[in-house]
């Protein structure tokens, strides 16, 4: 028995090509699901953990295995429209143009929540988050289930979110039934929730569908709260999740942000001399950096992991998760990061760094 009453899983890790998808090994992960049990599946943001979204019991579980506050809604994951009805109870006319311009793919949409829906998915919120993964295997099990899948993502509550399965392991073996291994996830940052029930519409989190496409594909402008940048100041949690320490690595990191970071700001100088101070008292420390400033950090004596390109943000974003896990494997005492103009998925790196780091954040000019 565990300190909370529950027995320990024999976890059974399955591996699933996605370019091959095995049904039969599927089948077997579905029947869990229906039986009340914890499958951990690939998504194309990060790995989710996922139970029967009409089983109460089975709800339960998901929270217990992440060590989840309660009042920390889950999303529903479908494989289309038609699995919206028992869920949603209204669709407004923003939500169809979304859903017919980013499903399948990375965008939630938070909707008013239909009465059947247990208060384990909600969490007791007249509204509820949906989506449907791009992801041959997330949607071959939600097929094969034959019901919503309720699935935050697959890490232990505060930890970086899971990227690949080793990730999932290293939290959640003996907590859940199955691990589908897929390999890396495509985006490695979680889906963009965006919140249709008020007008103009409200961003929650940025993830991996950027601010700019939602407005394209609306021709209008939505709402972006200083919460949903990751900044403190907002008071209100607009989104549940918004008020817990979250992405947070075992070390002390800490964010340098500029108004400024092109070349010719001098930024790259400033990082240095906060990581070279920070290094004064015996310190090792590592720096977290664009590949744009990792040269010249290195050339300066620092220890540096790269995060990918300022003019590739898509490798910036993929990368960050699993960065601040390997963080922990090395032998360092503290990390700088390097921080990123908030255009484009740089808004959803900055939001992700903010909270990775406990909002230690110095301001260069
Ligand atoms: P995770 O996928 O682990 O990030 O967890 C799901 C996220 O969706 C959390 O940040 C929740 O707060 C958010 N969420 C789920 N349902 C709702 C809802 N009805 N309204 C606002 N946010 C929600
Ligand atoms: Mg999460």
């Amino acid at each position: 028995m565990r300190a909370d009453g529950s027995r320990p899983v024999r976890t059974k890790v399955l591996r699933v090509d996605p370019r091959d998808v095995d049904e039969q090994k599927l089948a077997r992960a579905a029947s869990v699901v229906k039986s009340g049990g914890l499958v951990v599946f690939p998504t194309e943001t990060v790995y989710g953990l996922g139970a029967d979204s009409r089983n109460p019991e089975a709800l339960l579980g998901i929270f217990r295995a992440k060590g989840r506050p309660h009042d920390n809604p889950l999303i529903v994951h479908l494989t289309g429209v038609d699995m919206l009805s028992g869920v949603a109870s209204e669709i407004p006319p923003v939500a169809e143009a979304l859903i017919g311009r980013f499903w399948p793919g990375p965008l939630t949409l938070v909707l008013r929540a239909s009465p059947s829906l247990p208060r384990e998915v909600t969490a007791g919120l007249p509204t509820v988050a949906v989506r449907c993964p791009a992801h041959p295997v997330a949607l071959k099990l939600i097929e094969l289930s034959g019901t919503p899948i309720a699935a935050p993502s697959a890490n232990l509550s505060g930890r970086p979110s899971p990227t690949r399965a080793e990730h999932v392991i290293s939290d959640l073996w003996g907590l859940v039934d199955v691990i589908i291994d897929s390999g890396d996830t495509l985006y490695g940052v979680e889906s963009t929730i965006l919140d249709v029930t008020r007008d103009p519409p409200v961003l929650l989190r940025p993830g991996a569908v950027t601010v700019e496409d939602l407005e394209n594909a609306l021709g209008a402008e939505i709402s972006v709260p200083e919460a949903a940048r990751g900044l403190l100041k907002s008071d209100v949690a607009l989104s549940p999740g918004m008020k817990y320490r979250h992405y947070a690595p075992q070390k002390p990191l800490v964010l340098v942000e500029s108004d400024d970071y092109t070349e010719g700001s001098g930024y790259p100088g400033k990082v240095i001399s906060i990581a070279k101070s920070l290094a004064s008292g015996g310190r090792k420390v590592v720096v977290l950096a664009s590949d744009d400033g990792a040269d010249l950090y290195r050339s300066s004596g620092l220890e540096t992991v790269k995060l990918g390109p300022r003019s590739n943000l898509f490798e910036v974003a993929r990368s960050v998760f699993s960065t601040l896990r390997m963080l922990d494997e090395m032998d360092v005492d503290v990390a700088v990061v390097e921080g990123f103009e908030e255009r484009g998925l740089g808004l959803t790196i900055m939001n992700r760094l903010r909270k990775a780091s406990g909002h230690t954040v110095i301001h260069v000019r």
